[in-house]
């Protein structure tokens, strides 16, 4: 079984003045948590910001193959030391699937080590999101392209590492392109960047995104695990950044 753990902050959907509450009432989290849940070969937990240090222990890391990651205007919430045991434990082999606004999210800036910054502007775009690398785990069961009908626009310059995958590559009719499927390895861990997902939109009830971030969960679990920092003595802190 793979195990996974669904991080959302968890607050847009709580501000009724907010269309993400409407579309996501059980959050983006319990979202992503009931499709993947349907699958037998994966097992759910979720955790959210208002969670006990958001929910985030080492020995819930030990016991998480991959984790999923959404944040936007609660970044600087999350304490820097939760963002250093996500980031060990990816060092150690836990997969990690960072959506959309949790490209500024400490744990990806960490595991990055740059920006991570990008332009953006919200005005209903249509996404057409191409597949790049057809024969990448993480593209099955995709054709050529799909569009979303409405999507936060995201656009380049994208302040990332470049990425050993690209994957994927939007379009958005406004006008803009941008890297929105991206892959890394860290020491032993797997980690996918993907771009769609913006609250006020239907996003992660879309069948394609459905399916890339099933494909994404099952690419990113774990080939081999080391518990090297459990004896740390910088413990809680950054090894790399
Ligand atoms: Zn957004």
């Amino acid at each position: 079984m793979i195990r996974v753990l669904v991080w959302n902050e968890f607050m847009h959907e709580k501000d009724p003045s907010c269309k993400a509450s409407e579309i996501y009432p059980e959050g983006i989290h319990g979202c992503i948590a009931e499709f993947l849940g349907k699958e037998e070969d994966i097992v759910v937990e979720t955790a959210t910001l208002d969670d006990e240090n958001c929910g985030i222990t080492r020995e819930r890391l030990k016991n998480t193959d991959v984790i999923i990651w959404w944040g936007h205007c609660g970044h600087h919430k999350v304490p820097d030391s939760v963002a250093a045991l996500v980031q060990e434990e990816v060092l150690n082999g836990m997969g990690a699937i960072f959506l959309h606004s949790a490209h500024k999210s400490k744990p990806f800036m960490r595991l990055m080590g740059t920006s991570c910054s990008l332009t953006w502007r919200e005005s209903d775009d249509m996404e057409r999101v191409w597949v790049c690398a057809p024969g990448h785990p993480i593209a099955q069961g995709i054709g050529r392209y799909f569009e979303l009908p409405g999507e936060e626009t995201y656009g380049e310059p994208f302040g990332v590492p470049q990425a050993e995958e690209n994957v994927f590559i939007g379009w958005f009719d406004g006008g803009e392109v941008f890297r929105a499927g991206l892959t890394y390895t860290r020491e032993r861990g797997k980690v996918f960047y993907f771009q769609p997902g913006h609250e006020t939109y239907p996003t992660y009830k879309n069948e394609n995104v459905q399916r890339i971030i099933l494909n994404a969960v099952r690419w990113a679990k774990p080939v081999s695990r080391t518990d090297n920092c459990m004896d740390c003595p910088n413990l809680g802190k950054a090894h790399i950044i």
